[in-house]
């Protein structure tokens, strides 16, 4: 028995590997996956486009609006890279069309094809999908309609703020003071920001989670509450409270009321304001991209796409905009694949591999 470590070792290598399939069977790609004999060669192909689109991905900006017709049996994937902020949501919907088969919308981490996770997916029986980022991430959305779906989807993707508005009846506009700017003439920063309301505004919980303290404590936040939320595990304060209306141990719902606008503790005779804070494992971290409210687009892009043929030489671009890098210079007459489109730019496969954004 001189080989027992490789028996070892390969023992290990065969339960993860049936592990990882095992874990794979539950979500939407695994089931499908699993309803084809290991060799049909149409869903080999897409299967391939899939992880293709996924090594190389485009590069968009939000909020990204598209309608996406995959007029080919093999039902190429589209995979776009994204970057989040630390505290922001990010949501793809999708409109289904009567006539669809069904389509795959995923997210996935940055991390290369061994390591990628699934981060979240859209399940048959919804219309959107929503991930929050804990920390400043890059994220790829991969969407890819079954085999033999000829149908047009229309997508949207934005992001938005992962909490609830700290203060009913307010937004951005309220909020007057930000991370980082100067206190006590300079001998420290500020660890949150201010939102400005009237005395006894309802303050509200900005996620699901349990009340770790609720009351007046110090010389700086006067009364005060953190809450430890669920949503992403961070702890948040709310200072200068001119009451609290909960109790310390209390568990509560995103939206409900946990006290009033105030000028305690060092605010006194200021203006009433809360002051919101976010604290992580390593402190305090800025607090604005939690709850800054973006416009969600209410349009969709409804054009129907036509096949193409290039009608003049013309750049394969990285994303939809001038700016973003050439991938290759195309021939007039060339033949392309088309797969989407978003404004005055179409999503293509030139050269069978090769995706980008040219202009319609
Ligand atoms: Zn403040």
């Amino acid at each position: 028995m001189k080989h027992w470590p490789i028996y070892i070792i390969l023992l290990l290598l065969i339960s993860a590997c049936t592990h990882i399939r095992t874990l794979l069977q539950h979500t939407e790609r695994g089931k499908y996956e699993s309803s084809f004999p290991r060799n049909d060669s149409l869903f080999g192909l897409w299967k391939a486009s899939h992880e293709r689109a996924m090594a190389d991905p485009l590069q968009i900006e939000l909020p990204y609006l598209a309608t996406i017709q995959i007029g080919h049996p093999d039902a190429s994937a589209i995979v776009y890279a994204v970057s989040v902020k630390q505290g922001q949501q990010l949501v793809a919907e999708l409109k289904r069309p009567s006539d669809g088969v069904g389509f795959l919308l995923e997210f996935f981490n940055s991390n290369t094809t061994p390591s990628k996770k699934l981060l979240a997916e859209l399940s048959s029986a919804s219309s959107t999908v929503e991930w929050s980022a804990h920390d400043d991430d890059s994220v790829r959305i991969s969407l890819q309609p079954l085999l033999n779906d000829s149908a047009v989807y229309h997508v949207k993707i934005y992001t938005q703020p992962a909490y609830h508005f700290p203060v009913i009846g307010k937004d951005n506009g309220a909020i007057q003071s930000f991370w980082g700017a100067d206190r006590d003439g300079g001998a420290r920063r500020h660890e949150g920001i201010d939102i400005f309301a009237a005395r006894g505004t309802p303050v509200l919980a900005v996620s699901d989670g349990r009340i770790d303290f609720a009351g007046e404590r110090g010389t700086l936040g006067g009364k005060q509450i953190w809450l430890s939320e669920n949503k992403l595990g961070f702890r948040v304060y709310y200072a200068h409270l001119d009451s609290t209306a909960v109790h310390s141990g209390r568990q509560v719902l995103r939206g409900d009321t946990v006290g009033f606008v105030g000028n305690t503790g060092n605010a006194a005779g200021g203006p009433p304001h809360l002051h919101f804070g976010v604290y992580g494992r390593g402190g305090a971290v800025d607090p604005l991209n939690f709850v800054k409210k973006f416009a969600i687009p209410t349009d969709w892009e409804y054009d129907t796409l036509q096949p193409k043929a290039l009608t003049e030489r013309m750049l394969l671009r990285a994303g939809p905009g001038t700016s973003y890098p050439t991938r290759l210079q195309l021939d007039k007459g060339e033949p392309v694949k088309l797969l989407a489109q978003t404004g005055k730019w179409l999503h293509v496969v030139a050269r069978d591999t090769i995706a980008g954004f040219v202009r319609r």
